[in-house]
């Protein structure tokens, strides 16, 4: 299990915190980031959409098949993972995870892939 603010794989102490309206499973350094969520919270996740937050006073969300259409967006333009990490300014592990969506971007790293693809990934 990795962290989802920091990447880094958690040893001890996994906590679950909720930051704005989502639920992320983090480090134990990373939790000071949000507050430790209610376990109802997590159950009760949207099923269409991954999560919403706000973002310049207007609500996003992510669609849920995100993945996919970083992925496809990304081979039809044939840029290698390395190469479209390097554009977005990202690890390539990070894009790795994102694309078996194993990983929700933050809506700033999601705004950035949308704008080095030229796909949307908000409703
Ligand atoms: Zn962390």
């Amino acid at each position: 299990m990795d962290c989802e603010i920091c990447g880094r794989k958690i040893h001890n102490n996994k906590s679950i915190i909720s930051l704005e309206r989502t639920t992320m499973q983090v480090c134990e350094n990373c939790s000071r980031f949000g507050k430790i969520a209610p376990k109802r919270s997590i159950a009760q996740k949207p099923k269409s959409v991954i999560y919403t937050q706000r973002s310049n006073d207007n609500e996003v969300e992510l669609v849920e098949d995100y993945f996919k259409l970083i992925q496809r967006a990304r081979n039809q333009k044939k840029i290698k993972m390395k190469e479209f990490a390097n554009m977005i300014n990202e690890r390539e592990s990070v894009i790795s995870r994102i694309e078996r969506g194993q990983l929700e971007p933050t809506v700033q790293l999601a705004k950035k892939i949308e704008r080095a693809l030229g796909i949307k990934l908000f409703e």
